[in-house]
Order: C-alpha cells, then structure tokens, then sequence
C-alpha cells in the first residue's frame, strides 16, 4: 500500500526559543508537547526535542507499528537531524552520540500512567564516547545500565511476575550488592555496573527470547511504539476510565536531547512548584537530588532535599533532624547552588505569570547548567484549589470569573469531609511522624497489598512506596502512608491529585509484606489495626480518631459569595431531618427541593405504627394506625420548617411500594404478629400478597394515595399543622405539597382533591390558614409529554431525574450495577446516567416539560430533585433548560453553588 507521508503534520519542533507549536496545541501536542513549545518560545531552557501527535497514536492503533513508521519517518529523521544541530551531536554516532528521552504527553497530565524511555541512543560503543567525552567513565555506565533497565522493562517487557516479586532489574542488582557486601546504588563501581549491564541483558534475552536493540534508531522506534501502546495499558485504561478520558484522545509522544542530573557533584535534578500544592499557600517549593535523574526524586528511594532553606528547615522540624544536621545532610539548592537557585527562581516566576497558574515544574542541572524540562498546572488538593485561585484574584493575576472557573466543583468535596476532633485529636497517641503530602483526616485498618485493600470497608493503605500499579488502592483506601519518599513522591502527587489524605516518607516505619507486619520502634502492628492519619500535619496516631463535621469559612467561604454574584440558578437540598436541613442551610441551600416522607417511618418507634398501617384490611384500621404517625411526622416538618425558616419547602407525600416497610425474615414477622395480636399466618399473607415483580413500576408513589387517599390526608394534614404551629412562633413557613409519579392529569388532579379537602378542614379547625401549593414530580416519561395538560393544575414542577432515567432508558435503578461498568468500558454510554444526566435521552424529555409546562403556565416554577442536582454537569444542563432551581444533598450544596456560577459564566462567555 502506498502510504502518503506529507499531506499533514505529524512531527512539531521545539527547542533554541523557537517552536513549531504552542499552547493552542495542545489536543494535538499533548499538554507536555504544547507546553514544551510554549516554554521555549517564551526563552525558558527547554532540552530542544520534537514531538509526535495524539493523531499519530490513533492512527497506530489502526495502522500498527510498520506502516506508522513510514507515515513519520521522514519528519522523524529531520527533527532528530534538528536537535543534533543545536546540541552539537549527532543521533547514532559513536564518535560524538546524541541520546534522547521519549516520553508520554496526553492533552491531560497523567502521573506515571504512561511510560518513559531515558538515555536511548546508548550501546556498547557509544557509551564509551559518553565515558571519554565526559570524562566520567561511571557515569557513563551508570547511564547505560539505566537504559537497559527501562527499554527492557517498557518496549521488552520485563516487568515483575507477581506483585510479591520484585522488579527483575532491581533483583539482579540486589544480588551484586549481596556479592559486594555493599548497600547502596551509588556504591556499585564501573566495573559493577558494566557487570550489570551484561546481566541485565542476559536476562531480558532468558526471559523474553529477544535480544535489546543495538541500533539506535531500532531503539528509538520500539520506545515511541511502546509509549502509544502504553496509552492502552491497564494502569492508563483505570485512570481514563476513572476520570472519564475518551480512548480516542490518545497520547502525543516527546522526544528530547537528553540532559543529564547525574553528571556528578555539579549536577542534580528536581521538582518544583510555584505555590503549595497541599495547602495553597504562596510559597516557591520542591525538591531535588544531587547527582540523580529524574525518576529518583519521584520514585521515592532516596529522600530528596528542599529546594527552599525556608522548606528546609520546616522539612527538618517534622522530620525531627537539627539545624546541624539538616545544613550538613540536607542543605536546600538556595543553600548550595545560589546561583542556580536565583535562575530557576526567575524562570518559576516567569512561568507562573505567563500561565496564570500554580505550576508544577521538572528541571535539571547538568554540569551548572539548568534545564526546565517540563512545566504544567499543578495538580492540588480542593483546600490548595480554592485558596489558590482566590489569592490570584486578589493578586490581580486573574478576574473574578476566571477565579470561579479554575475551581473543580467536585474537588471541593474534599473541603466537605470530616476533619479530626480537636478533642479528640488531643487524646490521640501519635504513634510516628512523616511528611503532610495530601491533607485531610484519615482512620481505616491497615493493609499492605492495594490489591486487598477491599477487605476493609475503611482501609490505610501502608507501603514502603507506591507505583503505578497501586492506582486502584489507593483509590479505594481512606488514606495512604508510605515509608518512604518526598512530598512529590508518586504517592503524594496522586493522593492530592485524588484528593486522598496521604503521608509519606514516614521512615521509622519497618514494613514487613510477607508477614504483613509494621514496626514502629518496636512496636507491631499487624494487617486489620487501626490507624489514623492526618495528612495536614503528618501525624500518625494509634487506632480510631474522632472526625466532626466541617465547616464552611475563610477563602471556601469568600469563593462561595463571589459564586453566588453570577448564579442565577437557585439551590435547594433534599432533606428528610431537621438536622440535614440546618447542615444544608449552612452551606447555603435556599430552601428544600425534597424531603422524602418515607424516610421518618424507617426509624424504630415509627416502623411499628407504619406496619400496622400497611397490615390493615379497612380503611377504619389504617386511620387509627396513621393518627399515630400524624404527631410524628408533624413534629419532624416543624423542626423543618424552622430550619428552612423564609424559604420553601417542598414535601413529597408517601413514595415507595409499601413491601420495603415489610419484614421479610420469619423472627421479625414473628415478633410483628406478636404486637399487632394477630396470626403469624396473617402475617405472612400480607407480606405475600405485597410482593411484586417489578415494584419500582407498582404499587408507589401516587398510584398508593389514589388507593389509600387517608395516607395523603394524614402527610397533608402533618404538614398543614406543622406549618401553622411554626407560624405562632414566628417561622415564615412555605410549604410546597408535592405528588410523587404522576403519568396523567387525573392522578394529579384526585390527589390534588384530597389536599385541598383536608386544607380547608385543617384551616377550619384551626380558625386559620396559611398559604401553600400543590406540586407534581416530572419522573414518569409521559408526564414530561403531557406537561401542557398537567402545567393547567400544577403549581410547580419538580424533576425527578432518578425515575425519568429509569423509566426513560427501562435500566432498573437497583440493578443497574451489573451491567453499567461493562456499558461504560465498552463506550455504550460515556457516563453513568444516573450521576450524570443523560442531555439527548432524558435531557430530551426534560426539555419537552419544561417547554410544554411553561406554554401554558409562563411563570411556572421548576426545579430538579435527582441526584443529579448536585453533579457540575447536570447542573450545567439544568442551567441552559433555565428552570429555576436544582436541588441536591446538604453536602453537595456547595458544589452546587459553584456549578451552578460556572454554568452561568460560561453561557455569558457563549453569548458574548
Ligand atoms: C427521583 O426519582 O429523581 C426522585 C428524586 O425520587 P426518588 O429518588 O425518591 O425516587
Ligand atoms: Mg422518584
């Protein structure tokens, strides 16, 4: 086949301030591509290098290997000519060799999910130019033996057999520390490490039968391959599935001169951030290693060094070290190389004001020379997040708008979870101390192998470090403690990123994997004990801490009025207590959207009176059963009222098929039968004869009050009462009585009937009234379509999301789970409908309600009750549909709130 090389542009260029690209590029590029050609263009040091497009992965995954390579040849071999030309050397040489890094870029950042190949171009000739050219023959094989360790590992496979093994590479190695009787890396002499090379290799030719490429570009094809297929490996396919990343976005591959970090003493290698990813504060940080590459800072063996003598010396405060032995040991780069320090301090200014945002930054230093090797938005926790975008508002860096959509809605959940009682804390025995890389408050039992940590419901996932394949762990696990690396260690940086609480370099930790054991100064723990961890200060405590509910202040709270200034949606909560009701209130919820009825029945004193309801053969029996829940459920929507005093409150009446009230197992009917003084065989009939096949499609919602009108009177007459008793005590009650699954007009018009009744002999009971109104779920698919005709009765709308998407797809809400993972793996759908609405399907029908709704009653009031209510997208939905509200639970309150501003910025933005 005829394979067309020139019609488009595969191959950009970076590198000298010029670039072929830049940020616009990013979809394209990658995020690190774009950026690499941002940065050179704006004069930061950047290795000059050339990246391959996200295209070219898709076409890879189509075409394979052969045919990619003649698609890119051409511009491969100029590109590779380009970075030979301004670095003085030249790509396959073995006189005077030019090596190169290639690496993974998706439009978004993924730490460690892709792989990297360093210091390709080496063989056994060219590293012995690298050895005399540098004049630093350990060096050289030092370089070498890392190669082969990673092109064996990414482009040959070899990687551990099981997660009890170690990686083959680091096995061979321990065995020469064993033969030499030495400890450290850094103690393998030349020969050594040429010694290991040549093992390595024997290796990878035992166990994969294929021989490691000695041509350079055999090399350089087989990594940029191994990197695109890399983009279909498990741990990027779990963390695109887990952020919802399409498969056709794909991975750009860079391809860079190498620079070197482990030149010697004059050299070294770092990670920098322009303010502090945990907690937002606007200070320059990171760490580096002397004499180090790259992947030695992140994977956490050694314990890199501040950057900052300020970091430093807080550093050395937690770790416990002196001042002494902190300048000794672990001077920060502004100590040591001043010089260096003051440049690389520029360019962090530089790059942060350019982008307008914190940045996370990688560079090197070879030889007293520093590179930027690659800078992106830093990843942060909700708390850094907020706080970050406030104080770039009142730097001036960004505007109010921008400052509101820099903010992850969803993030802010993690400002939403429990913090440690301070009372508690107090009490709590800190048992050690490591460094605070993702705040938050932790207690779950310790597990060692993330592949367990499902065992327990709450788990500490304790490691010596984490790697890639822990992803799903740490996921799973309330919290994470390694016992090694720094605060940008894989472990800290995915944690934050997860938003994970997580401490690391926790070194007095003896962890033990087979015996599944942790020592702490002798003290041993075992798999299943409980820990607490506080990853704000680093703390480790013993056992079970106390958590409390937290609060809604500072920065969190100054983001969330500049939100409520460009909303226009308003926000309400779905609450069933007078409890959540004030939680939500405090988070700024503007009255209630739900309140499910049902929900005051299930408790203990209550469930009695509600069975004996349901058991009923008359309708005399179930009136005595119901004016004993009438005081019941009449004092919880006073104290409902109360808390939502001024707004409204919208009530739905009894909902659930009434089997789910039921007992089913013989004791409790036994015991039923016992208290109602009737036959255990009545009993049993009654629970049969409510028995459904498909109950969500029953007996529920108002199909039970045209049935059995006395429940609607009794819910009404509770909250009618309720609503007057509040009023003598000077509460502004709104009460909105809404009907749950309505599908005709008639259903709602005979329920309509039965609460007007009942208001009218309450109020005249009473000698008073008080105003309220009549409502209807939309959550049957045809009362969206006829709307027109129940709009005519209604005084409100109310969607409910959960239904309309059951209904709408025939998926059962309860059962939904078996399939819908597969459905999302396999691209059938690309969310889950019931988190986040479905536009097309359900979106459909609600625009249809709103639509036919609001032609007849223009001034109808509609709102959204599902859960969808408090998801960014749905909410964004809800806002272009312009109803008037969403409603959401008490702690997504917040998240709606900011949604909801995003939502209407955006469609300023659109229709500007
Ligand atoms: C709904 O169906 O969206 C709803 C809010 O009601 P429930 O979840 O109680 O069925
Ligand atoms: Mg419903």
């Amino acid at each position: 086949m005829e394979v067309q090389t020139t019609i488009k542009k595969r191959v950009f260029n970076f590198g000298d301030r010029k670039a072929d690209g830049d940020a616009k590029f990013r979809n394209l590029l990658g995020g690190k591509g774009a950026n690499l050609a941002e940065m050179s263009r704006i004069g930061v040091p950047v290795p000059p290098g050339f990246t391959i497009t996200t295209e070219v992965c898709t076409e890879y995954n189509t075409l394979g290997k052969e045919e990619t390579v003649q698609l890119i040849k051409e511009e491969v071999l100029s590109s590779v000519d380009n970075i030979g030309g301004i670095m003085g050397a030249e790509f396959g040489s073995d006189e005077n060799p030019l090596l190169l890094s290639v690496r993974s870029g998706a439009r978004v950042s993924m730490p460690g999910m892709m792989d990297t190949v360093l210091n390709l171009g080496l063989n056994d000739r060219s590293v012995e130019a690298v050895a005399a050219r540098t004049n630093n023959e350990r060096f050289a094989w030092d370089s070498y033996r890392r190669f082969v360790q990673m092109y064996g590992g990414v482009v040959m496979g070899m990687k551990p057999g099981s997660k009890e093994e170690i990686d083959p590479f680091e096995a061979i190695m321990e065995e020469l520390k064993e033969e030499r009787e030495i400890e450290l890396d850094t103690d393998f002499t030349t020969e050594d490490l040429k010694l290991l090379v040549q093992r390595f290799k024997e290796a990878i030719k035992l166990k994969t039968g294929n021989t490691l490429p000695e041509d350079p570009w055999e090399q350089l094809w087989g990594a940029v391959m191994a990197v695109f297929d890399s983009w279909n490996g498990d741990r990027a396919v779990y963390y695109r599935t887990m952020h919802g990343y399409p498969a056709n976005w794909g991975t750009a591959v860079n391809v860079q001169a190498m620079v070197f970090g482990n030149m010697g003493e004059n050299s070294g290698t770092g990670v920098c951030f322009t303010r502090d990813a945990g907690t937002g504060e606007n200070v320059f940080n990171g760490e580096y290693l002397i004499n180090a590459q790259g992947e030695d800072v992140v994977a956490g063996v050694r314990t890199p060094q501040q950057i900052t003598k300020l970091g430093s010396e807080r550093w050395a405060e937690l770790a416990r070290i002196t001042e002494e032995e902190r300048r000794n040991k672990y001077p920060s780069l502004e100590e040591i190389m001043p010089e260096i320090y003051k440049e690389l301090f520029e360019y962090q200014r530089m790059l942060e004001t350019h982008y307008r945002n914190m940045q996370d930054m990688e560079f090197t230093i070879q030889n007293g020379k520093l590179w930027i090797l690659q800078t992106r938005n830093g990843k942060r926790t909700g708390a850094a997040m907020v706080k970050i975008a406030m104080d770039m508002l009142k730097e001036g860096l960004i505007s109010q708008q921008e400052a509101i959509l820099r903010v992850d809605p969803v993030k802010l959940d993690e400002l939403l979870h429990p913090v440690f009682d301070t009372k508690a804390i107090k009490k709590a025995k800190v048992i050690a101390q490591g460094l605070p890389a993702s705040p938050g408050a932790a207690t779950g039992q310790i597990v060692f192998h993330s592949d367990e940590v499902e065992k327990f419901k709450n788990a500490i996932l304790v490691r010596l470090e984490t790697s890639p394949e822990d992803l799903e762990g740490m996921h799973l696990a309330n919290g994470i403690l390694t016992a090694r690396g720094g605060m940008t260690s894989h472990a800290a940086v995915v944690a934050r990123g997860m938003g994970k609480c997580c401490i690391s370099g926790a070194g007095a930790l003896k962890i033990n994997y087979k015996e599944r054991t942790l020592t702490i100064e002798g003290r041993e723990y075992h798999e299943g004990d409980w820990i607490s961890l506080n990853g704000s200060t680093g703390n480790i405590f013993e056992g079970k801490v106390a958590t409390k509910e937290p609060e809604l202040t500072g920065e969190f709270a100054d983001l969330m009025k500049l939100s409520d200034k460009f909303r226009t949606l308003r926000i309400r909560t779905n609450a069933d207590t007078p409890k959540d009701a004030l939680a939500a209130r405090n988070f700024g919820a503007q009255g209630i959207g739900l309140t499910r009825t049902e929900h005051m029945f299930f408790e203990v004193d209550r469930i009695k009176a509600m069975r004996e309801m349901i058991l009923a053969s008359t309708t005399k029996g179930r009136r005595r059963a119901l004016d004993v829940l009438l005081p019941m459920q009449r004092s919880d929507f006073e104290g409902i009222f109360e808390a939502m005093d001024g707004f409204g409150v919208t009530i739905r009446l009894l909902d659930p098929p009434l089997h789910e009230f039921v007992p089913h197992q013989l004791t409790t009917q036994k015991e039923l039968a016992d208290d109602l003084h009737i036959s255990l065989e009545a009993v049993k009939t009654k629970v049969a004869e409510l028995e459904e096949f498909n109950p969500m499609l029953g007996h529920r919602g108002c199909r039970l009050g045209i049935t059995y009108p006395e429940i609607t009177e009794m819910q009404t007459r509770a909250i009618l009462e309720a609503a007057l008793n509040v009023q003598a005590r000077g509460v502004i009650a709104r009460p909105e009585i809404m009907v749950p699954l309505v599908g005709t007009l008639k259903e709602f018009t005979l329920q309509k009937q039965v609460i007007q009744e009942t208001a009218e002999q309450v109020f005249r009971e009473r000698k008073e009234r008080i105003s309220f109104k009549i409502g209807t779920m939309i959550e049957v698919p045809r009362a969206a379509l006829i709307a027109d005709r129940i709009a005519t009765e209604a005084e409100f709308f109310s969607f409910g999301t959960n239904d309309l998407t059951q209904m709408t797809f025939g998926y059962s809400r309860d059962d939904a789970g078996k399939f819908l993972p597969i459905y999302l793996k396999q691209g059938i759908l690309n969310a889950d409908p019931f988190e986040t609405i479905d536009q097309k399907g359900v979106g459909t029908l609600m625009r249809i309600g709103v639509g036919r709704g609001r032609e007849v009653k223009p001034s109808l009031k509609i709102g959204i009750c599902g859960e969808h209510g408090g998801d960014p997208e749905s909410v964004e939905f809800c806002n272009t549909l312009g109803i008037d509200y969403v409603s959401c639970s008490p702690f997504r309150v917040p998240i709606a709130r900011i949604a909801a501003a995003q939502a209407a910025i955006k469609k300023q933005i659109k229709n500007t």
